[in-house]
């Protein structure tokens, strides 16, 4: 009697159990879909740091838990474009990397040709510095130190020139280059504007010596300071750059409202008829830290007037919802989310004394060997002030889309939920990738052996004319076996 009570309660548990656990997993977040005024508006995401990870042992799940390509779960996840960062020569005189994702230009091609794989373009973010580039630091390579602004310059046009065909050449599909990184104080050491003015242009000859068709973009930060925005906008007219997209970072923490973004994307778009978009945007799904470096938003800093939605994977979900939206307002080309798989190569979380001391000391290790943290002891020579005093782990693993152990967040959805479906075009069965299953489908259908219903016949329709039929059961095989292949119409006509 006893053992048989034992039995049932501990059946009752695990049946409890599995039930929390499943409601957990499928918290499924909402978002007000967007009319897009762009046909092919840009969903895209910064995932620059996969290889050190995948090298330090990370592995990535859908969110029913199968593992997959990064790429692929990106893709079937409604993302469509892939932004990586180029820095020069991330090594010291010994060859020993930086860290930061380790990202030269041979980094860059092995994650392009991985995105064309599932039929997403690449925005390459060149840095012109051997590492980080930001509004502090715009610290020209080691090479150029000593170059006269001429030298620089022919410098710049042929690194970017080269580095673009290197890329390109293991078939990755480039469709913008940004020329520098948050270059509003300055680029590749020079900060008088009409110097930047030149290092800009010959970064924008390159590329379109190197293909007419790439957009060149330029990249800035803190839209909140409206003036310098406008200022800068000017600037670039009056030194005649030669770019197509201007571009700015959006980090609720520290850039302004929403509605003064869209008011100054708009302004610069209208005044000197230029693309704009947001080129960098993160939040956090969870204010606790998983690898044992301190993050950028911590329950100590997220207070700001700006940071309104919640610390959950639906208020990560809201967050770049709402700036989609704010840059679709402004007739903006779209948005790239930072890093939003830089995850933890060993997590931490509930571990105490020991047990986290090991666990620390053993995540060290991997950020120093490959490259999976910000940054490694050996950039201490290149960034003494910074990397060489806080050298060390990933600072934005709560703002990833994929929780400690790689698997998707629900969060992770809004990709597709801001187009008004949470499936993917050919996702008849509506398990979350199209698959031969789908194509099988079709076929049961035609074959009258299966009933669609109406939102899977909308689905199945992948080519658009208005009907259910082998040639599309054709078109989901074909796309199955090269995932670059695209359907003749996309997601958002759902
Ligand atoms: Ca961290």
């Amino acid at each position: 009697m006893k053992t048989i009570k034992r039995i049932i309660s501990g059946l009752i548990a695990a049946i409890l159990l599995t039930t929390a656990l499943s409601v957990s997993a499928q918290e499924a977040v909402t978002v007000e879909p967007i009319r897009f005024r762009h046909d092919h508006f840009i969903k895209g995401m910064d995932v620059s740091s996969v290889l050190s990870l995948e090298k330090s042992g990370v592995k990535f799940y859908r969110s029913d838990g199968e593992e997959a390509d990064l790429f692929q779960i990106l893709a079937d996840s409604g993302v469509n474009y892939i932004r990586v960062r180029v820095w020069n020569h991330p090594y010291d005189n010994a060859g020993n990397s930086y860290g930061g994702g380790n990202n030269d230009a041979a980094a860059a091609a092995k994650i392009g040709k991985r995105a064309a794989q599932y039929g997403m373009k690449l925005l390459v973010d060149f840095h012109y510095s051997d590492f980080w580039a930001d509004p502090a630091k715009q610290k020209a390579p080691k090479a150029w130190e000593n170059m006269s602004l001429t030298e620089k310059s022919t410098a710049l046009y042929e690194f970017t020139y080269n580095s673009l065909e290197e890329i390109k050449s293991a078939g990755a599909e480039i469709g913008m280059v940004q020329i520098g990184n948050e270059t509003t104080a300055g680029i590749a050491g020079e900060s008088d504007f009409s110097a930047m003015a030149q290092l800009f242009n010959a970064g924008a000859k390159a590329v379109r010596d190197f293909d007419r068709e790439t957009l060149v973009a330029l990249h800035f930060t803190n839209p909140e300071k409206t003036a310098v925005m406008k200022w800068l906008a000017d600037s670039l007219n009056q030194y005649q750059v030669a770019y197509d997209v201007f571009s700015s970072s959006y980090y609720p923490q520290w850039h302004g409202t929403l509605d003064n973004l869209t008011a100054v994307l708009r302004y610069v778009r209208e005044t000197y008829h230029k693309e704009v978009m947001v080129a960098e945007t993160a939040y956090p799904y969870t204010l606790d830290d998983t690898d044992g470096f301190s993050n950028t938003v911590t329950r100590w800093n997220c207070s700001g007037e700006n940071m309104r939605w919640n610390f959950t994977p639906q208020g990560q979900a809201g967050e770049l919802r709402d700036v989609m939206s704010a840059v679709n307002d402004a007739d903006g080309l779209g948005v790239f989310y930072w890093e939003g798989a830089w995850i933890t190569v060993g997590d931490t979380t509930g571990l105490s004394g020991s047990e986290l001391e090991s666990q620390i000391q053993h995540n060290r290790q991997l950020w120093e060997q490959n490259g999976a943290g910000w940054a490694s002891s050996y950039a201490k020579e290149y960034d003494p002030d910074d990397a060489g005093k806080y050298f060390g782990g990933s600072a934005v693993d709560n703002q990833a889309f994929f929780d400690a152990t790689g698997r998707a967040l629900p969060s992770l959805d809004v990709f597709r939920l801001v187009d008004g479906t949470k499936y993917l075009l050919g996702d008849v069965n509506r398990d979350g990738r199209v698959s031969v299953e789908d194509a099988t489908l079709i076929q049961k259908a035609v074959g009258e052996m299966e009933e669609l219903d109406v939102q899977q016949k909308a689905l199945a329709d992948v080519n658009g004319d208005s009907k259910v039929d082998v040639v599309d059961a054709t078109l989901i095989q074909e796309y199955v076996a090269d995932l670059s292949v695209q359907f003749p119409i996309g997601s958002e006509q759902l």
